[in-house]
């Protein structure tokens, strides 16, 4: 099916004001709501048409580029054609226009009643986050009361249908030149109505217990990140239970340095190392490594060890471990040590063994003459 224009769906004009377009959506929204048309798929689709044409319009930037480009430039856009629009919230967009008239968001509906969303705040080691890990969690959860089976009314008992809304959950109510919805206040909205309260749940129709979760965390997590278990939030009275947001907060680490997918460590070196070469062992995250020192290695040399650092959650190629080097001085020397090494040092010659310290004289030197 081919897409109307979204002028045309609007019944505006290209140069229509920022007002105009609201007006001219609100007029659709209104006949259009599913709210108000509850058994029309045909209401619904307009309805869709009118909030996708209205977020594009609406938007400076959007809408230049549906001027320039038509649908297929502002397809993907968020508020794009088709597939896009999923990821659209039509009750975002609602409450902001109908904010004036309905007197508020719709979030007392009915339609909404869903419980809440956990988070559980989960401490990793390094080493687990960037390899994945299975753990298990205890959180306090509220679960269907299995005395009333979540309905909060005592067993054998059931509640009644509210007679202020006849069971609607809503209510008319005449509002200037408006007839709007209006949550009941009798059932808050819910309908029906509890005369006997269950004794487990006290007519919550959800009790508090700890649950046990296994959690598969993927390799390659990091601070911040987020899992989630759908449906393992809390649960509520007739609706479907919430999720839980496990968030990763990973322990500092004594060796390691995180970023992103690169790991920073420092290593000492003895300075026969530094000077005659040699392999030395480092930490990676599945057992030791090998890394060769060239010989005359100075402090602060970088060596990238490939392939061993972190995988992201998003794709599983790993980064590096980053090995800076430090070359250690030895100490507690005995004076026959000392005498051997004094023989030797007297034998050097700044010029030629110390290039570094010879080309920082010579700009020291000449910053003085500046
Ligand atoms: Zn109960
Ligand atoms: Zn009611």
């Amino acid at each position: 099916m081919a897409q109307r224009d979204y002028y045309e769906v609007l019944g505006v004009s290209q140069t229509a004001s920022g007002p105009e377009l609201k007006k001219a959506f609100k007029k659709l929204a209104m006949k259009y709501h599913p709210d108000r048309n509850p058994d029309d798929p045909q209401a619904d689709t307009k309805f869709k048409e009118a909030a996708e044409a209205y977020e594009v319009l609406s938007d400076p930037g959007k809408k230049s580029t549906y001027d320039q480009y038509g649908h297929a430039g502002v397809q993907g856009m968020g508020g794009g054609a088709g597939s896009g629009f999923q990821d659209f919230d039509v009750g975002d967009i609602f409450g902001d226009i109908f904010g004036d008239v309905f007197g508020g968001r719709r979030s007392s509906s009915r339609r909404s009643a869903r419980g809440q969303d956990l988070q559980y705040n989960l401490d990793l080691s390094l080493k687990e986050a960037i390899l994945g890990v299975k753990k298990t969690i205890k959180i306090p959860i509220h679960k269907s009361c299995g005395d009333c089976s979540g309905s909060g009314a005592k067993p054998g008992s059931s509640p009644v249908k509210c007679s202020q809304c006849n069971g609607q959950g809503q209510v008319r109510m005449q509002q200037g030149f408006f007839s709007v919805q209006q949550p009941c206040n009798a059932c808050r909205g819910e309908g029906q109505i509890i005369k006997d309260h269950c004794g487990a749940c006290r007519g919550a129709g959800v009790t508090e217990e700890t649950k046990s979760l296994s959690v598969s965390i993927p390799a390659g997590v990091d601070n911040g990140d987020k899992v989630r278990l759908t449906g393992e939030g809390s649960a509520t009275r007739g609706g479907s239970p919430g999720d839980l947001y496990v968030a990763i907060q990973v322990k500092a680490n004594n060796i390691f340095e995180r970023d992103g997918r690169d790991l920073y460590f420092e290593a000492p070196i003895p300075f026969e190392i530094a000077i005659l070469g040699g392999t030395i062992y480092v930490p990676g995250l599945e057992s030791k490594i090998a890394l060769k020192i060239p010989t005359y290695t100075q402090t602060g040399k970088i060596f990238r060890i490939k392939g061993k650092g972190a995988a992201s959650v998003r794709d599983s190629r790993r980064g590096d471990l980053m090995c800076r080097v430090i070359v250690e001085t030895p100490v507690n020397l005995s004076n026959a040590q000392l005498k051997i090494f004094k023989e030797f040092t007297d034998s050097l010659q700044s010029n030629k063994h110390y290039p570094m310290k010879e080309s920082f004289k010579k700009s020291s030197d000449s910053f003085h003459q500046e």
